[in-house]
């Protein structure tokens, strides 16, 4: 390792900022076991300089704790010292993970998940950035012109991705002008959720290098296209195939998936607070974005805030093992461990109830009459953080999933950030989320 170089302890917080404490590389052996302190008072930190009313004070620590197998060195700059970090688990005196950490609030999720149903969740994140900062004007969306006007990006951030082995699987232009989007290769367990936050921030790092940004923002500008973080799942049996997949089931859903599915759609509303979790959150999501508006379940149905994502595949083991299902609401401002933790929790409880299938809509829902929508038991989500908090505190389920700790700290942030932009205009908020993701 060369002279200098620096391996960062790294977390994701609630508001899905990823932060950092340093060691030299030769200081990381002893650091291994019990990371660096860090006052906890940080979690409550909102994604600019304020922080939000909080329950502890100025002694509570906890310990940065790195996790091994998240280790990422990226070596392909020659002028910059190689990206070398891990993710961390915040942990307490004990050993056991702190009641407000983030991956902590996963980890539980997944352990319970695989404790009850004996499968493992799979998932992958699509994620949509926007790139500023290198002159390239307008191009065509989708074109080749877009990737090629920003081809040395392109290549540093295919080799970074690479080199950081968080399975990448595709790099292409979307719809906005400079949107891009990156794709990797699902993932089982923690490192699903380990994965997303490692791949935005390869992306962050290889556009810095060209003194580019790229920027996560659900909504860069008022009238942008939006960034979503789609996050596509499915479950892993003990022999290795695919559980949430039955050939004959609805939409070849299999019946474990179905009560999941369920159990998504009862709670997606106040799901809504925690993975479309800012203001500028619902300026992206809303009916004829493809992110969506209304709560329903569909088969390939962008609209729909689950779907399922048949397979193209006809020899039957791959068709299996590429079927997945998919939800739209999240968005590059929420914590992936607090997605993955929301997404499985709420798939759980669908399962512990045995849910039903709702009922499959074909349809843009917003093209419904309300009177349709009400007989289909179809609601709008949220058009607010403020109406998602709401709706959040009268879901006692969702709530349970985390420590009333964690509920007043996570709450207490959100209303600080909805209070910082209350008097201000949609463009300077865009543009502070804009900075800040
Ligand atoms: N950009 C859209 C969103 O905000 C998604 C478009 C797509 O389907 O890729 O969710
Ligand atoms: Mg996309």
């Amino acid at each position: 390792m060369a002279e200098g170089e620096v391996i960062y302890l790294a977390w994701n917080d609630m508001v899905g900022i990823t932060r950092v404490r340093g060691v030299p590389a030769g200081e990381i052996s002893r650091r291994m076991a019990y990371g660096l302190g860090w006052a906890v008072a940080g979690q409550a930190l909102t994604p600019f300089e304020d922080i939000a009313p909080n329950p502890w004070g100025p002694m509570l620590e906890a310990r940065q704790t790195p996790v091994p197998e998240t280790e990422v060195r990226v070596d392909i700059w020659p002028d910059a010292a190689p990206l070398h970090f891990f993710m961390c688990d915040s942990k307490v005196s004990d050993g056991s993970n702190w009641e407000c950490c983030t991956r902590g609030y996963m980890k539980k999720a997944l352990a319970a998940f695989e404790a009850e149903t004996g499968l493992q969740f799979m998932a992958s994140f699509e994620h949509e950035f926007l790139l500023t900062g290198g002159g390239a004007g307008w191009c065509v969306p989708f074109s080749l012109e877009q990737v090629r006007i920003n081809a040395q990006f392109v290549r540093d951030v295919t080799r970074a991705l690479l080199a950081a082995k968080v399975g990448l699987e595709t790099v292409e232009p979307e719809y906005g002008v400079l949107q891009y989007e990156i794709s990797c290769a699902p993932a089982v367990g923690e490192a699903a959720g380990d994965r997303a936050i490692i791949t935005r921030e390869v992306i962050r790092e290889a556009a810095r290098r060209l003194g580019l940004r790229a920027s996560f923002t659900p909504k860069p500008t008022p009238n942008a296209v939006g960034n979503g973080a789609h996050v596509h799942f499915s479950f892993r049996a003990k022999d290795g195939s695919n559980a949430a997949y039955d050939p004959k089931g609805p939409g070849e859903a299999s019946l474990v998936a179905q009560h999941f599915i369920a159990g998504l759609v009862r709670h997606m509303p106040a799901l809504c607070a925690l993975m479309a979790p800012s203001p500028v959150s619902y300026l992206r999501l809303g009916p004829h974005h493809w992110s969506c508006g209304y709560n329903a379940f569909g088969i390939q149905n962008r609209e729909a805030s689950v779907r399922i994502c048949p397979s193209p595949e006809r020899d039957p083991a791959r068709r299996s093992s590429a079927f997945n299902m998919e939800i739209r609401i999240p968005d590059g401002t929420a914590s992936p461990y607090m997605v993955i933790g929301a997404l499985v929790n709420a798939g759980l409880a669908g399962i512990r109830e045995k849910l039903p299938l709702p009922r499959t809509l074909d349809k843009d829902p917003s093209e419904l009459t309300d009177a349709e929508r009400q007989k289909l038991n179809i609601v709008a989500l949220p058009s607010s953080l403020a109406e998602a908090l709401e709706v959040l505190d009268r879901d006692e389920t969702v709530k349970s999933w985390m420590s009333p700790t964690f509920y007043q700290a996570y709450t207490a942030v959100k209303r600080t950030e909805i209070g910082m932009f209350a008097d201000q205009s949609l463009e300077h908020m865009c543009e502070r989320y804009h900075n800040a993701y």
